[in-house]
């Protein structure tokens, strides 16, 4: 690069490696050579969006496309205070949680803050910090979760944010109501707390804690939700942030206007309105799926790792990279768990019995490969 350019590049920036995100799928067909692929890699929902999200959709018409879309995602803030219970000025939408991950970290960091989170978690809390110049403290998962009492040890007067992912991309793991609780009290209002819950609608159980409660009691708390997951709307890009008022005010002066497109917001909406079958049906088939697959990688001798999510990661006797390559050739797409800090380790999306029987069929193969002889 002509080096004046790279003069005027921050040393953060020239130290931070870009993601690159996986290619289209009819280029990876036509690389590995199948004309079909199960994407287990991004815990999309296999069964797609709710009825009524699909009808928005339908309906939705091409002239809509040259009118921008309404700035502060009016009509869906509103679906969101009915839901919640709360002022519809206490949600900020984004182009998907990640944009709001970026808001917050604007609106609380400047030169010299830090922000703490796990060294295995969901990378983006990471990288916004660090590509705007921000340290961030990773600290290392205990017993495959979130460390409490490391994560508090870990502050100092710079510290602005605290980044908890509830349940824990990729592990599964989940603070109970008194492990958020304890950590609330030693947190003590001194910086901000973000509480993840892109899972949380996989999550069938009293302990777990509901962050929008905590946050009536804990001014500091505020949750990241989104549409991609349990929504199956992963296409359209759509997740929020609720606090309290004053906090998302000030997150809302670093936020992105009109960055919600004008197909997301009503699909969000109707989604949410018509969730209950959705949310049953979705983790109906996650359980079929666990079911499945759990014994069958017991049977195999391989160490897993199963909580709560669409997801279960697993260990394998070669490189992740040559795994992922296999599969790949054999029409199944997962993720490689190298870059999550899990060198050689797989992340399985859980979707429909038949293409979970599609992988375990090409994983047994793999491994019998793997195992004899150079692949
Ligand atoms: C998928 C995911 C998100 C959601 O990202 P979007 O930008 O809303 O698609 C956020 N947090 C975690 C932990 C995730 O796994």
């Amino acid at each position: 690069m002509c080096p004046a350019i790279a003069e005027l590049v921050p040393d953060y920036i020239r130290a931070f490696e870009a993601y690159t995100p996986s290619r289209p799928d009819p280029v990876l067909m036509r690389q590995y050579g199948v004309d079909h692929l199960h994407r287990l890699n991004n815990n999309e929902n296999a069964l797609g969006p709710p009825a009524d999200a699909r009808a928005v959709i339908e309906a939705f018409e091409p002239p809509r496309s040259a009118i921008y879309p309404s700035g502060d995602c009016y009509a869906l803030r509103l679906a969101l205070s009915e839901r919640f219970g709360k002022d519809p000025e206490r949600f900020l939408v984004g182009n998907g949680s990640c944009e709001v991950i970026a808001s917050v970290i604007k609106a609380f960091c400047e030169k010299g803050d830090n922000i703490i989170t796990a060294d295995k978690t969901f990378a983006v809390y990471e990288w916004v910090a660090e590509f705007s110049g921000f340290e961030a403290r990773l600290i290392p998962l205990s017993n495959w979760g979130f460390d409490p009492e490391a994560m508090l040890a870990a502050m100092d007067a710079r510290t602005k944010i605290l980044f908890v992912c509830n349940p824990n991309n990729p592990t599964g793991t989940w603070w109970d109501k008194g492990t958020m609780e304890r950590f609330l009290r030693g947190v003590a209002g001194r910086a901000i707390v973000v509480i993840d819950e892109a899972y949380c609608e996989y999550v069938d159980d009293e302990a777990f804690p509901n962050g929008m409660e905590l946050m009536e009691r804990h001014p500091n708390v505020v949750v990241f939700r989104t549409f991609s997951k349990m929504y199956a709307l992963a296409g359209l890009r759509v997740g929020y942030v609720c606090g309290q008022r004053d906090v998302v005010d000030y997150i809302r002066r670093t936020h992105i206007v009109y960055s919600v497109n004008s197909l997301g917001q009503p699909a969000a909406a109707a989604a949410l309105a018509d969730d209950a079958g959705h949310i049953l049906a979705t983790r109906r088939m996650v359980a079929e799926a666990k079911e499945l697959l759990l014994p069958a990688f017991d049977a195999l001798g391989l160490k897993y790792v199963s909580g709560a999510g669409n997801f279960v990661m697993v260990e394998t006797p070669a490189s992740d990279s040559l795994i992922y390559r296999q599969l790949m050739r054999r029409g199944v797409m997962v993720r490689t768990m190298t870059g999550f800090r899990f060198p050689n380790w797989i992340r399985v999306s859980l979707v429909q019995l038949p293409a979970m029987r599609d992988f375990l069929a090409a994983f047994g193969e793999v491994l019998q490969a793997v195992s004899t002889g150079p692949a």
